[in-house]
Order: structure tokens, then sequence, then C-alpha cells
């Protein structure tokens, strides 16, 4: 087997691999678990800035927070301003679509973070949407946009906001109380747990208007608002994934006890991608960049399938190719959650060194030397 150096899913510790490997309750007779299920939402609420946003875990990949989030918010004929510098980013308009609403795309430079002073202007001549969809760390590209302010913004003009974070929550700040009214996110990413899990923080207001909805949710499944009770039922609407719910306790228990992640992020991503800039590689970002995932060019004359068979076969790592516009142009080190170290960084780029240059791309200098000297 290969270690994983992707954008998700990463590394899983065995703490987490124990865990789930323990016997399980009832989720739907033992009030304990309701108990246990209850306090973890809590504290991934905590850690992402308020419990006063509640977090719902739901069974499922992380595609399905982004979907249960627009399936309960949309109601059929409501414009939704969609936010597009990548390939998540423009993804929000299907889902709008699907349930009903009229997406309004706000598309800009794919190689740049959206501009909050060019938002405004845009805000200043249209704001009439009930809602707008953002994304955090779009990783197909390794864009990071600055929530921090985009949201501030948004509410500005009285737009609730849908954020897409699964790629960048708990290795980049995030802070719920900074105008974000439903965050999505996900096990696989930098939780470090194994893919199967989705989790929705949702603001008070949100949730009140939610539960004010007049038109019912076309969905059974992403429905958050069949969760509205749970608690005080002591009821879920499906049975939970108990075993998934035990591994990522661990997860957000180790998460919690890691007072210096995301600095490390920042410091080893910033440090990657130095390495790979003196390597002769080309990132894909101008600015933007964010610190859970580096996308770069493909060197030219090489195939991004032959790098990642490469580095599979004959090194035991995997890294990731791109997707979408970016498919079989880019290529990236998903440095995020348990991948997220300097041994695992430096093995990689040692690793891509060699395949790199078996594939006839010599860098032009030695990138986990230039890694570590840029850690300094
Ligand atoms: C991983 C990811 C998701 C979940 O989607 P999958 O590609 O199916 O894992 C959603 N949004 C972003 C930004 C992601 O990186």
């Amino acid at each position: 087997m290969y270690q994983l150096m992707t954008a998700g899913p990463t590394r899983v510790s065995a703490e987490v691999m124990a865990a789930r490997s323990q016997p399980f309750p009832n989720p739907d007779q033992d009030h304990a678990f309701v108990e246990f299920y209850h306090e973890l939402c809590g504290q991934i609420s905590e850690l992402l800035g308020s419990r006063a946003h509640e977090t719902l875990i739901l069974g499922g990949e992380g595609i399905l927070a982004l979907e249960a989030a627009i399936a309960t918010l949309t109601e059929p004929g409501d414009r939704v301003l969609v936010l597009d510098n990548g390939v998540f980013g423009a993804g929000f308009a299907d889902f709008v679509r699907i349930y009903g609403g009229e997406p309004v795309l706000y598309t800009c430079d794919y190689r740049c973070p959206i501009d909050p002073d060019a938002l405004r202007q845009y805000l200043q001549t249209d704001h009439t949407f009930k809602y707008a969809t953002l994304v955090h760390c779009d990783t197909p590209s390794g864009m990071r946009n600055d929530i921090a302010s985009l949201c501030p913004l948004l509410k500005e003009f009285g737009l609730l906001t849908v954020v897409d974070a699964v790629a960048s929550m708990f290795g980049e700040p995030v802070d719920v109380t900074k105008g974000i009214d439903l965050l999505c996110g996900g096990s696989q990413k930098v939780l470090s747990a194994p893919p199967g899990l989705a989790f929705v923080t949702i603001s008070p207001e949100a949730w009140k208007f939610m539960q004010g909805r007049r038109a019912p949710v076309a969905s059974f499944y992403a429905n958050l608002l069949a969760f509205s009770r749970y608690y005080e039922e002591k009821w879920f609407p499906y049975t939970m994934p108990a075993s998934d719910l035990q591994g990522l306790a661990v997860a957000v228990s180790r998460i919690a006890a890691d007072a210096t992640r995301e600095a490390r992020h920042a410091a080893l991503a910033t440090a990657c991608r130095q390495a790979l800039r003196q390597g002769g590689l080309t990132l894909y970002p101008e600015s933007g960049f964010a610190n859970t995932v580096t996308a770069f060019f493909v060197p030219e004359g090489l195939q991004v399938a032959d790098v990642v068979r490469t580095m599979q076969l004959e090194h035991g790592i995997m890294i990731s190719s791109s997707f979408g516009p970016f498919a079989g142009k880019l290529l990236r080190i998903g440095h995020m959650g348990e991948n997220c170290t300097k041994d695992a960084i430096t093995e990689c780029l040692h690793s891509l060194q060699i395949a790199l240059s078996k594939l006839g791309f010599e860098p032009k200098t030695s990138l986990s030397a230039a890694f570590l000297q840029g850690l300094g």
C-alpha cells in the first residue's frame, strides 16, 4: 500500500483506526449515543468559533454537506449569488438549480482570490439575493479566498452565507462568528478520518430562516430540518454511522489538542511552495495560496498521469492530479492534517524530484533541501 499525500483523503492515525474497530452501540436506542453525538457536534462548533452555531454531523461524504445546505436553504425561484473562482465555487450553481433556485454567477480570475473591494462594487449594483455561496479553499486549484473579509461584506448587504470549508477547516483559521451562516466540512481532509462523514455548522439566523421556509425541502436525506429536534426527542432521521463517529471523535480530540496546527500548516505550506518555485515549477495561483494544498503545473512535455503513477509505483506515495478545467494540467500535494508534517513533505518532495527527473524534467535545485532550508 502507498502513503497518501493527496488533497483528501488524507492519512489516518492509528488511534483513529483503532477507535473505528471498537464495538459500537445501537445509535437509535441508546441515549448515551445521543449525548456522545451532541457533545461531539459541540466540540466541532467550539473549534470553529462558537457553540452558539450548531453543528450537525451527517452520514455521507463532504458533498452531502454542500447539498444539504443548499437543499435546506433554497426555495423555488430564489436568486442565489454564486461566487466562482474555482471548480467547487462554480459547482454550487448545480445544487442551486437542482433545488429550484436561480444561480447568478459572479465569476473571477481563477488564479486570484475574490477581491472584496470589487465584490462590494458589484453588490452596490445588485444584492437582491437570498444567500451567497463561496469556497474557502478551492482544492482543485489550491486557491484560498479570504472568507473573514468576504462573509461580513455579504452580511452587510443582507445575504445569508454558505461557505465550503471542506478542505480548509482546522488547517486554516475559520471563525463562524465572522458572518458564516452555513459552514460545510468533511471528515477526510484536515481532520484526517476516512471519507464518509460531512458536517454543517449552522448560525442561529440560518436555523430561523430555514425553519420559516414555506415550501417543503425537496429531499429527505439532505434535509437539515429533519435534525431540528433530534436532541430533545432522542431520535435521528436515520441510523447514525456509529463506527465512523467513534473514529471522528478521536480525530477531533487530536485536532483540539494540537495548538500549533494552523501555524504548522502555514509554515510547511510556505516552504513547500518556495521549494517548488526554486526547482523551476510554476504554481497555479498567482496569489491567495491555500496552506492545505499546493497546486502546480505539470512540467512541459510530461503527463500528469505518468507523474502520479511513477510516484505511486516507484516511491509508494500518492499525490493528486486535478480535475475539471485543470485535468491533465495540474499536480497537487495535499499537505493537510496528518499529511502536514515536515517528514512527510520532505519525503514527498524527494520522491517527486526523482520521478520528475526520470520522466525528463530536471528540477533546478533539490526540492527537499530547498524545503528544509525554507523552514529555517
Ligand atoms: C473534498 C472537497 C469536497 C468534497 O468533495 P469530494 O471531492 O467528493 O471529496 C467539497 N469541497 C471541497 C472544496 C473539497 O476539497
